[in-house]
């Protein structure tokens, strides 16, 4: 399509034009019977996607801050400790939510572009009884990834509640829900999920949901508080007609497409595309002379990339470069080095052939504004990259 505009900033993404279509419906009532059951459908689809077939899904129209929000506000309470593990932007919001709580909250905060290590992080826990950890799985902010596996095995054996923020992976990182012993992993579905904007998606754990029930305090927030939600998603899994809040009918059908979708492929071929097509994504970035954020590969997202503007580049007149070849990549977040780097959304849908526009359009960009390299340089080494596979 002349002039279509490729969408690859860390969400919205570009959608399947089936999970499109399916929003396009016209809207039913959310007690019809095929309503019911696209939602129960969707309760138990997201089961394997988060690999926890013990866990209690909710969905509630809202966006990932909600999520996060629902899950602190059903199972914190006030002077509750809280250990914040922070790699960027987002760490520190479930910081400030946790404040609005009255939650006792430390901050371990690694320098930009680092993880803070999992030596660290026990070190924190053997010092202090926590009720709660919470990790950013991966920071849109940095493009930072952390490994929550050791990091819940370690919350596990010191009986502290791990809270995984997955805005930014679920269905496009790995992830083991129940296998990792994590308590909540929570998302938004216009990320990696592939639905456009307005859900909140959250998979609690059986140890969270007992914590939740045996609280000393009421929830100190109306419209997150499970107790009008839980009864709600028992319904729809039993494909019985409930009532709490009107659901977001048209994004929950959207959201059975993209979930089939998902399984079709396979959760861990889909993971694994998202590894194939970033590592390349990244050696092409390098062989621009262009320095990804992340210090190091091991910790570079494969939902996204953070991208350092060379030295002698204007950040905006690059993007602007970019955008008028129809590609939209994001600028930077993280206050400190917001106007040193952009970031380039990979997840969800996305397939070699974007990538290879979004090399393109930034070669093109970079050579407009004297940036001395060869055309076609990072295309090649993509190339050959995927070739390998
Ligand atoms: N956490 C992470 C890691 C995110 O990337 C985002 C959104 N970019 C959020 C939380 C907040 O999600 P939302 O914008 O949907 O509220």
């Amino acid at each position: 399509m002349k002039g279509r505009k490729l969408l690859m900033i860390p969400g919205p993404i570009e959608f399947e034009p089936e999970v499109l279509q399916a929003m396009g419906i016209a809207t039913n009532s959310h007690v019809a019977p095929d309503f019911i059951n696209v939602f129960g459908n969707c309760l138990e689809l997201m089961r394997k996607v988060w690999k926890s077939p013990k866990g209690q899904p909710f969905i509630v129209a809202g966006t990932g801050t909600l999520a996060m929000d629902m899950a602190i506000s059903n199972l914190i309470e006030k002077e509750d400790d809280v250990l914040v593990v922070s790699s960027g932007y987002f760490g520190e919001r479930f910081k400030d939510i946790l404040n609005c709580y009255g939650a006792n909250t430390t901050l371990l905060e690694a320098p930009i572009g680092e993880a803070v290590s999992v030596e660290a992080i026990e070190k924190e826990l053997k010092n202090k009884s926590y009720k709660a950890i919470t990790i950013t799985h991966v920071d849109t902010s940095t493009g930072v990834l952390i490994d929550p596996k050791p990091i819940a095995k370690l919350a596990a054996k010191y009986n502290v509640l791990s809270i995984l923020d997955g805005v930014c992976s679920v269905a496009g990182e790995e992830i083991n829900q129940d296998e990792w012993e994590l308590d909540i992993v929570l998302t938004a579905s216009q990320k990696a999920i592939g639905v456009p904007p307005g859900l909140a998606l959250l998979m609690a754990s059986e140890k969270a949901m007992k914590v939740w029930k045996n609280r000393k305090t009421v929830v100190s927030n109306y419209y997150a508080d499970w107790k009008n939600w839980l009864p709600i998603m028992q319904a729809y899994e039993a494909r019985k007609p409930s009532y709490f809040g009107t659901p977001a009918v048209n994004l929950i059908v959207a959201l059975e497409a993209s979930l089939k979708i998902i399984n079709k492929e396979g959760i861990d071929n889909r993971i694994k595309r998202h590894q194939l097509l970033a590592n390349a994504f990244r050696k092409a970035i390098n062989a621009l002379d262009l320095k990804i954020l992340p210090n190091s590969n091991d910790i570079a997202a494969n939902t996204l990339s953070a991208v350092y503007y060379p030295e002698s580049i204007d950040g905006v007149a690059l993007r602007t470069k970019i955008a008028s070849s129809d590609v939209i990549v994001a600028g930077g977040l993280l206050s400190e080095i917001k106007n040193n780097y952009f970031r380039v959304g990979h997840m969800g849908s996305v397939s070699a052939n974007d990538l290879v526009s979004v090399l393109s359009a930034l070669e093109r960009a970079l050579i407009a504004l004297n940036y001395p390299i060869a055309s076609g340089r990072s295309i090649q080494v993509f190339q050959n990259e995927i070739l390998k596979n």
